[in-house]
């Protein structure tokens, strides 16, 4: 029986994995959940899956629903809660599925535990990858990747050693302006944007999807992850999301890993790992898939994308910069404030601004964070 510990559980990640929870009541218990401040989702998944305790992020949420819950377990909030549950509480495994740059500390807390992390939150890699996976190795904590790229890859790295891979190639969907003209997207709505083709996610992750930084986030979570220098690391646009990624081995071997798209399957793999188990959430029927098509992207268009592979040249907290001028991006275009295109023009005025640390230290990376969203929140309210 494994403990899970699930950051964000009230989100989409963190439902699917309950999900899977559910189906295997003889192998998983929850251990403790959190949410930031829909605490009225929170409360059926605690009748359900009767963790010992929870955290609320928002204090002010976090107050009502103690007033008013009957629940008997521990009940923590803020910041600090979420450090205090990840650096004491008993687990086996975090599912690290917080959206942002808030689930880089509670992330760090785990892995000095030497527990298995199922890393959903690729934002922890992009903004401190190198601290990240030193830290993972000194107190070996396995990272196992929930995002579907990055489980293909370490699927198919299955019994094949790092040094024979030639080549990664991530698959990116395009998002839902494919195929919209480059002078078209400044008009683009909010719910335009929010309207993914294959998969259903949260606003932040969407919104960056569409934009493509969501794949220029995983080059960066790749490369880290698999220690793979960005010359090795292709992206190739592949709108049916059936191929989730591939790796290129040095006798010119192919593998790749399909299925229909639901993270459900790469969630239970990171949970079971090295098994496998017997419940499958997709019917990949291949005489009733018409295509399969692959293309390079346009990174003039989806300049986002370009960016992501520049800070990853830069290095040292550029990548940390681009992170958080992009969580406030895109939470400015979600309310409306600025246009699609935008987006990269925040960007490049933070990088712009803010003075990269060539070797930093975590504290270096969180002060770079706070500063970056301090100018950006200033001048955009
Ligand atoms: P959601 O927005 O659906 O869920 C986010 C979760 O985090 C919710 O539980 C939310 O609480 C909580 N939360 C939000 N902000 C904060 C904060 N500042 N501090 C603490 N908790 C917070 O996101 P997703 O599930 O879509 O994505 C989660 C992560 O997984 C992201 O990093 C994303 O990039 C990654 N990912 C997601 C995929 C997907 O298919 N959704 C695929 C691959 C990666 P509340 O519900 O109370 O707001
Ligand atoms: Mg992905």
């Amino acid at each position: 029986m494994k403990k899970i510990a699930i950051l964000g559980s009230t989100g989409s990640i963190g439902t699917s994995a309950l999900d899977v929870v559910r189906n295997f009541p003889e192998l998983y218990e929850v251990s403790f959940l959190t949410a930031n401040s829909r605490t009225d989702d929170l409360e059926k998944q605690i009748k359900e899956f009767k963790p010992g305790a929870v955290v609320i992020k928002d204090k002010l949420a976090a107050e009502v629903f103690k007033s008013n819950t009957d629940f008997k377990g521990i009940i923590l909030a803020g910041e600090e809660g979420l450090i205090e549950a990840t650096k004491n509480f008993d687990y086996d495994i975090l599912l690290s599925s917080l959206v942002g740059f808030a689930g880089l500390e509670p992330t760090i807390e785990a892995i000095k535990r030497g527990k298995r992390i199922a890393l959903a939150n690729k934002e922890t890699l992009v903004a401190a990858g190198e601290i990240v996976v030193d830290l993972a190795d000194k107190y070996n904590s396995e990272i196992i990747p929930v995002d579907s790229e990055h489980s293909a890859i370490f699927q198919c790295l299955v019994g094949e050693k790092t040094e024979d891979i030639s080549k990664i190639i991530l698959t990116a969907s395009g998002g839902p302006f494919l195929n919209t003209a480059y002078e078209n997207l400044k008009n683009v709505t909010v719910k335009e944007a929010l309207n993914h083709p294959n998969w259903s996610m949260g606003a932040k992750i969407t919104i960056d999807s569409a934009s493509m930084m969501n794949k220029g986030l995983e080059v960066i979570e790749a490369h880290w992850l698999f220690r793979m220098g960005k010359d090795k690391i292709d992206v190739v646009v592949h709108p049916q999301s059936i191929v989730h990624s591939m790796i290129e081995f040095i006798d010119g071997s192919i593998k790749a890993q399909l299925s229909l798209p639901d993270m459900k399957l790469p969630i239970q793999y990171a949970l079971s790992y090295p098994e496998r188990l017997n419940k499958s959430y997709t019917d990949t029927n291949f005489s009733s898939i018409k295509n399969l098509t692959f293309f390079e992207p346009d990174f003039k268009k989806f300049e986002c994308l370009k960016l992501a592979f520049d800070v990853m040249e830069q290095g040292g907290a550029a990548p940390c910069i681009l992170n958080a001028a992009n969580e406030i991006a895109v939470e400015k275009f979600l309310e409306g404030k600025i246009n699609f295109l935008q987006i990269p023009d925040v960007i490049k005025s933070a990088l712009y601004r803010i003075e990269n640390y060539s070797d930093p230290e975590l504290e270096s990376i969180i002060e770079c964070d706070r500063l970056t969203r301090e100018l950006l929140k200033k001048e955009m309210n």
